[in-house]
């Protein structure tokens, strides 16, 4: 399907992109390129890419889909060091946690070409990152959120999709802003949440202590507090607007939970609880 594939950014979601789109036969050659050399060369290693780049802009060159595989603080950046290859032949995508802030940059950075790029963020991943993590079957069963916006191009947006699809992936497409609010609720403050929750017991005297005791329960809610910190810093900065938005409604009902218990209102505690409960048990992981 593709000839060379362009990878800069050779980590967790970069590098199983890379490996899952080999094993498919969807690519032939796969130069990649990441900030530390050290990385890019591991990669070589792995057998993740083919060739190192010793630049963005050499592991775009020659390439017919390139992968952004970056922090999103880096994306504006990586475009432009990447801009002058860009042509409207290639396909060009992100696998970022935000949207609206990597479309704005890639307005601003493609314009011409911007038609080029398909923004996407596979709903997947784990709590450790770098290349040493990398998974062919990371993305196998997954949804992705393509973002188009109005000038992507109808051919690269089909070809993107296909080539998730090919993946093993349920493709979903939806306007970035909406994509922001949606992740806002169900990712961006779950991890905000997790990571005050640790922040809160380590820091009390006797956080160690109640630690110890913790079992499965906690196990379970705080999973997603082991995640890599630079990358969630750069997620809550970019979002913050959606995220504020969501920590208020939460905000509101943690208030009223703990009124309810506060005033030993037992029924309407329970009642509560029982929403919450029995919204959780109907959930299924992508299912409306
Ligand atoms: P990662 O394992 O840390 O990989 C990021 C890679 O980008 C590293 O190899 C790093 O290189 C490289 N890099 C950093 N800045 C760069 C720059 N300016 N130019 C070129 N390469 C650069 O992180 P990841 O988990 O794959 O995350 C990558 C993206 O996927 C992020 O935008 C994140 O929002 C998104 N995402 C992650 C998950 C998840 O669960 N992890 C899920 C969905 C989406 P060095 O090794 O040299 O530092």
């Amino acid at each position: 399907m593709f000839e060379q594939l362009g990878l800069i950014g050779c980590g967790l979601m970069g590098g199983s992109f890379a490996l899952a789109m080999k094993r498919a036969g969807l690519v032939k050659r796969v130069v990649g390129y990441s900030k530390s050399p050290s990385t890019t060369e591991r990669a070589r290693q792995m057998g993740v890419i083919d060739v190192e780049a010793p630049s963005a802009l050499l592991a775009v060159s020659g390439a017919d889909i390139v992968l952004l595989a970056v922090p999103v603080s880096a994306t504006e950046a990586t475009l432009k060091a990447i801009r002058h290859l860009v042509t409207p032949n290639m396909l060009v995508m992100d696998v970022g946690s935000t949207k609206r802030d990597v479309v704005d940059a890639a307005r601003r950075v493609l314009r011409d070409n911007v038609g080029s790029f398909v923004p996407a963020h596979p709903i997947a991943g784990k709590e450790v990152s770098g290349v040493e993590h990398a998974d062919p079957d990371l993305y196998l069963g997954k949804q992705v959120i393509l973002t188009p916006i109005e000038r992507t191009q109808v051919g690269h947006l089909k070809r993107a999709q296909e080539a998730w699809e090919a993946l093993g992936c349920h493709v979903v497409q939806m306007a970035p802003e909406a994509h922001d609010a949606a992740f806002a609720a169900v990712s961006h403050l779950p991890h905000l949440i997790s990571f005050a929750l640790m922040h809160g017991i380590v820091n009390q005297e006797s956080g160690k202590e109640f630690l110890g005791l913790a079992g499965p329960g906690f196990r379970d809610f705080t999973r997603i507090a082991a995640s890599d910190p630079k990358m969630w810093r750069d997620v809550l900065i970019a979002n913050r607007h959606e995220l504020v938005e969501q920590a208020k409604i939460f905000q509101r009902s943690l208030h009223n939970l703990l009124q309810l218990a506060e005033d030993s209102s037992g029924e309407k505690l329970e009642a509560m609880i029982e929403q919450a409960s029995s919204a959780r048990a109907g959930w299924r992981m992508g299912k409306k």
